[in-house]
């Protein structure tokens, strides 16, 4: 006997990283920015302290428009969501209910799940052998939606490939839904084919490369139409759905474009050193164009060397499946971390 409506039983719900209480360790399993926001994010949040008694712009303008001035677009072309995962399941609603969703068969995996509360038929297409994204085989009619970097894989589709999706959906009067969390760690990104493609939305966070995981705000970009119909869908859901102090933050560390540089910089930095080291002693790494590391960790099943590094206090994250299971997801923390997650890894390998 249970109280669970129909759709509640139904739901195998997304399992976040752990954030682990009390004891000290090296977190590298959520992918969070090892230095932080811009320091001008708190004075910002200090001063919307005094409005704290009154509800927020529930159109956070400033914010939206402080997105729009640093990407060259208009404000009306910018929706702000509480973190990328609710702009996601908003947009999920807006423009697939009801049809067929193609995605490629390893990512991010909180899409099935909006799919399953939103009633989207989620259709998971193949990776190619080296895991990158069979870019024809989406092509099948329906909307499509990809992470881009991938995730958990790192890799990154060249623009050539996106827009020819874009082209594709567009012609099929489809939405193509780019979610750029990691684009700030990539050569490149589909901003510009906003410009052509009035069916593309890009979803972006500030959790990864603003250093603002905690305070859960990310956005999308498209065209005013787009925008105005997950408007729609937040204002029949939570006319309010990010706090006067994410905005006031938010809107600070998007305009600190140098901090942003910087640290994404020296994260980039961080991540190739690790990256050459581990195949130096011949493990294999993927490309990455994120700020997390895809390791082959063992041939048949990881589990036991995410085990072993969590003895040591170190935190990575494992997938489980029957092909994901063989890898660790390890986020690029500075350069002491990964010095030390590296050591610890080669030990546990046998590779030193
Ligand atoms: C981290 C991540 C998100 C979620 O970001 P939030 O803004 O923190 O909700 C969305 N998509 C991908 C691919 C991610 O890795």
């Amino acid at each position: 006997m249970s109280y669970e409506s129909a759709l509640a039983a139904r739901l195998v719900p997304y399992v976040p990283g752990e954030q682990p209480k009390g004891r000290k360790l090296i977190k590298l399993n959520t992918n969070e920015h090892p230095y932080g926001p811009s320091p001008r994010v708190k004075q910002a949040m200090d001063e919307a302290m005094a409005r704290l008694r009154l509800y927020p712009d529930a159109e956070a303008t400033a914010l939206r428009e402080a997105i729009a001035q640093v990407n060259g677009l208009r404000p009306e072309q910018v929706f702000c969501g509480n973190g990328s995962d609710e702009v996601l399941a908003f947009a999920f609603a807006a423009f697939f209910s009801g049809k067929k969703l193609y995605a490629p068969s390893i990512t991010y995996s909180f899409y099935p799940v909006y799919a399953d509360l939103f009633g989207v038929m989620y259709e998971p297409v193949p990776l190619h052998d080296d895991f990158t994204v069979d870019v024809e085989s989406l092509c099948q009619g329906g909307p499509v939606v990809l992470a881009n970097p991938n995730a958990p894989t790192s890799l990154f589709l060249d623009m050539q490939a996106i827009e020819k999706l874009a082209a594709y959906t567009k012609e099929k009067g489809e939405v193509l839904l780019v979610d750029e969390a990691y684009a700030a760690f990539a050569p490149d990104n589909a901003r510009r084919l906003l410009d052509r493609y009035e069916n593309l939305l890009i979803v972006r966070t500030f959790s990864k490369s603003h250093g603002l995981a905690g305070l859960r705000v990310g956005y999308a970009m498209g065209s005013p139409e787009l925008i105005a119909s997950l408007r729609k869908v937040r204002d029949s859901f939570n006319s309010y759905p990010l706090d006067c102090l994410a905005q006031a933050g938010a809107r600070e560390a998007m305009l600190d474009v140098a901090w942003t540089e910087e640290t994404v910089g020296k994260i980039c930095q961080t991540r190739d050193r690790c990256i050459a080291r581990l195949r130096q002693k011949n493990v294999p790494v993927f490309d990455s164009a994120t700020n997390f590391l895809f390791v082959k960790a063992d041939a048949t099943d990881a589990k036991h060397v995410q085990e072993a590094l969590r003895e040591r206090g170190i935190l990575v994250r494992y997938f489980s499946g029957n092909v994901l299971c063989r890898y660790l997801r390890i986020s690029v923390g500075t350069d002491e971390e990964m010095d030390r997650m590296t050591d610890a890894l080669l030990d546990i390998l046998g590779k030193t």
